[in-house]
């Protein structure tokens, strides 16, 4: 897993967003993620996570929820998929 530093404020700019999703890719889903996971459309954290499918630590299939925003963020083969939907 990429550590990625607690004070990574969300997302000031789309360039820093790009930076961040592609972090992301490279990081496969866990648990601990949700840590330092944050609503890319209004900030909010902590978000919900539902898992689907788990092998060992790592997350396979799964939905992480925004519980300020009501939007679904799908992880799927290990990876979330944190883009905000009007850029997927
Ligand atoms: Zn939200």
């Amino acid at each position: 897993m990429i550590d990625i530093a607690p004070d990574f404020n969300y997302f000031p700019s789309r360039p820093r967003q790009r930076y961040y999703t592609l972090l992301l890719f490279f990081s496969s889903m866990r648990q601990k993620l949700m840590d330092i996971l944050a609503c890319p459309v209004c900030k909010f954290h902590p978000l919900e996570l539902k898992i689907e499918k788990k092998e060992g630590d790592e997350i396979v299939e799964g939905t992480i929820t925004c519980p300020k925003c009501n939007i679904d963020y799908p992880i799927r083969e290990r990876i979330p998929n944190m883009l905000p939907p009007d850029m997927r």
